[in-house]
This record gives structure tokens, C-alpha cells and sequence, in this order.
């Protein structure tokens, strides 16, 4: 994290504030999530090199970033048309080749490059998509903060059979909502 620039994630407007820990508006009513909350995510998912990674929320692209620079081949998926085409022009500008990004509903999953070996989710949840489960690999690992507008749990699930799963969970968040659907805002 200290080697990537946030700045070039945020809009102008906010530029001088990038290197404070703190989440910024980044357009479509969402936000860059805080980068604590990016580092513990991150840490949670515990990636080796070449794992497959799937991100739900592509916001921003930074954390699509960071779990790339970890070695991942990232698979980030995205709701709002907008923010979309924005943050995949940027990564690659930014010469992120192992991101690929989709404009697609997060509870559905991506189920053309599923079993994925980690899945990450930023945005609140109100409950665990079965779908994820579905698209995780025995021995994968599924990060999600589950909860209502109120502030979410971070949960980390591992599962451990076809059906089987171990839930852990953790620290109080508070993300944007997961919602359902695309929004095409896209001029
Ligand atoms: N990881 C991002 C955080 C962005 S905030 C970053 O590093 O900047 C969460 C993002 O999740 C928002 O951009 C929001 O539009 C997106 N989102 C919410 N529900 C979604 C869904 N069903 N499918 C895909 N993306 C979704």
C-alpha cells in the first residue's frame, strides 16, 4: 500500500487528502474505502501469487489494485455503468493487466471463471449469497461485511467441503449497500 499512489484513485477534488485514512466520495453516491479497511480485508484473504480472486465493488480500483500487486489475478465486478467504464480506463492506463473488470451484479458471481480461490466483498451485505459459496474453491476463503445500514460484521468464511463452511466473525465497518441489479448511468 505504500507503494501505490492513492491519489491517482480519487477525484481531483479530494486529491489532497488521499494519504489520510479516511473513505472519499468517488462518484454514484459510492466511496474509496478508508485504507485500514482496505490493509484488513486484504490481510484476511491471505493471498499467495497466481491465487484467482474475486472482487465485488470495484469502486475506485484500489483495492482491485492492491490485491493485484499481491500477486492475485483479480476479477473485479461492478454495478454502477459509470464507475465502471471510469475505474477500468484508469487501471488500464495504469497498466494493471492481471484486472479485469466487469460491469456486472455481484450476487450473481462470475460463474464463467468460477472456483475462485478468495472472494472479497465491499459493500454491505444482508446476508451471505449462496452463489458465493457456490463460486469458492475447496480451501477458499470469502471476506464479506454482513449487516444493515447501521454498521456491518466482517465475516471470513472458509470452506472446508463441497458443503461445508467455518465462519469467523470479526470488527464492526461500515460500507455502501450491496444492492441488486445494474444501474446504468452511463451518458
Ligand atoms: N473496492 C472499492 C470500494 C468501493 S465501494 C474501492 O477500493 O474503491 C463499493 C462498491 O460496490 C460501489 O462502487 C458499489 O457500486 C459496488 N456494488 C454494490 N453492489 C454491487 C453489486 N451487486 N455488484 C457489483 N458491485 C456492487
Amino acid at each position: 500500500m505504500e507503494t501505490l499512489p492513492r491519489h491517482f484513485f480519487l477525484d481531483k477534488a479530494f486529491e489532497e487528502h488521499a494519504y489520510e485514512d479516511k473513505a472519499f466520495p468517488i462518484g454514484n453516491k459510492q466511496t474509496i474505502s478508508q485504507p485500514y479497511t482496505v490493509a484488513y480485508q486484504t490481510i484476511l484473504l491471505n493471498i499467495s501469487p497466481r491465487e484467482k480472486i474475486l472482487e465485488i465493488g470495484t469502486g475506485s480500483g484500489y483495492q482491485a489494485a492492491i490485491l493485484s500487486m499481491m500477486g492475485g489475478r483479480v476479477f473485479s465486478l461492478e454495478r454502477q455503468e459509470e464507475l465502471y467504464h471510469k475505474t477500468s480506463k484508469l487501471l488500464t492506463r495504469l497498466g494493471f493487466t492481471r484486472i479485469s473488470t466487469f460491469l456486472k451484479d455481484g450476487y450473481l458471481g462470475l460463474p464463467e471463471y468460477a472456483p475462485f480461490d478468495k472472494i472479497l466483498v465491499t459493500a454491505a451485505a444482508p446476508e451471505v449469497p449462496k452463489t458465493l459459496l457456490e463460486q469458492l474453491s475447496v480451501n477458499g476463503l470469502l471476506v464479506i461485511p454482513v449487516g444493515g445500514s447501521e454498521g456491518q460484521k466482517m465475516l471470513r468464511i472458509k470452506k472446508t467441503g463441497a458443503n461445508k463452511f467455518e465462519q469467523k466473525v470479526l470488527d464492526n465497518f461500515r460500507f455502501v449497500p450491496f444492492k441488486k441489479g445494474i444501474n446504468r448511468t452511463h451518458s
